[in-house]
């Protein structure tokens, strides 16, 4: 009897890869086909800093609505994207669209802010990376201060030579970094200290536990001060309470990022909410001169 329960667990199994399988593949060509139609978008999530709460910068995320299936979120398509190659020719797009609008605003006279646009396993060990991020901000006549390069902690712990080498040289150019999803790889402190990054981000399985687990309230105090120490931003992502928002400012964090702001927007809200010049307080504002 265990006999056959074995091997009717074999079919199962069997089965549900073999499902899995064409699922991947009929979603590998649903996405080449949105990509030759430009269907994915880019939103834009705000960072707010914690001090000011003023909105002092955004991060670019894809988003694909399939005709078919409706909204396919990126944790679902961007796996398959690398797995097959399509990851290069759509990260090239988001980091071109996003510097491209970044310019835009600027030119429209809008409030300078830097775009961040996530670098994914397969684009960050292309050895075209360096040349494209260069091409890119020539294309786009965007200032390199005003790009930020989101690459996560799995990524970077990779190939440590390689990834100090060109990180450094991504830091020459004068763009931004951070360390994405931090806390949830395994870094190696000592090269960490050799990254010239910028920003560690918080990931947000510790924000979201931050006020009723007491780990991930110690793991979230222990990186905002080793981020402090280096001399590195830090940034907390996913945060959607009041509490978790006065947890962080009490510990020094500087910039968060979440639903308790806002949750990613299309260009043209993102610009209506956060780029326009801030009006002044209702209760503040002189009256007009003629109702006097
Ligand atoms: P990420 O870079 O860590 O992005 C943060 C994710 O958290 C986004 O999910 C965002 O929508 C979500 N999020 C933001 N605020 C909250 C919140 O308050 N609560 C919760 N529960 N979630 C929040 P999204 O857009 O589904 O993206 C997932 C991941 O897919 C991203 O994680 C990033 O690694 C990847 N991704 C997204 N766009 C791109 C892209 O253009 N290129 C590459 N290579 N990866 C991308
Ligand atoms: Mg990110
Ligand atoms: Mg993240
Ligand atoms: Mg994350």
């Amino acid at each position: 009897q265990a006999k056959a329960h074995g091997r009717n667990n074999y079919q199962f199994f069997k089965r549900r890869i073999n499902e899995r399988a064409i699922k991947r593949f009929a979603l590998e060509g649903s996405l080449r086909r949105a990509i030759a139609r430009e269907e994915p978008a880019i939103c834009f999530q705000p960072k707010m800093a914690i001090a000011t709460r003023e909105v002092v910068g955004a991060e670019a995320l894809l988003r694909w609505h399939d005709r078919h299936s409706g909204p396919v979120s990126p944790s679902q398509f961007i796996p398959i994207a690398e797995e097959s190659g399509l990851i290069i020719q759509m990260g090239e797009w988001v980091l071109r669209k996003a510097c491209a609008q970044n310019r835009a605003w600027q030119d429209a006279g809008l409030r300078p802010i830097p775009v961040a646009v996530n670098v994914s396993a397969v684009q960050f060990r292309d050895h075209h990376f360096l040349d494209l991020v260069a091409r890119v901000l020539h294309e786009t006549g965007l200032p390199p201060q005003f790009l930020e390069l989101e690459v996560t902690e799995s990524v970077t712990m990779h190939d440590l030579e390689r990834t100090v080498t060109l990180l450094e040289a991504l830091k020459a150019m004068g763009v931004g970094l951070s360390i994405d999803d931090f806390g949830t790889g395994y870094s190696s402190l000592s090269y960490l200290k050799r990254f010239p990054i910028d920003t560690l981000k918080i990931d947000r399985s510790f924000v979201h536990d931050v006020t009723v687990d007491a780990d991930s309230a110690a793991i979230t105090r222990a990186i905002i001060s080793m981020a402090r120490s280096m001399n590195h931003k830090v940034i907390a992502e996913g945060v959607e309470t009041e509490e978790q928002f006065a947890f962080l400012r009490a510990e020094g964090c500087d910039q968060v990022q979440g639903y308790y702001v806002s949750g990613p927007l299309p260009a043209a809200d993102f610009r209506q909410a956060f780029l326009l010049p801030a009006a002044a307080p209702l209760t503040d504002a002189p009256l007009p001169t003629g109702a006097r």
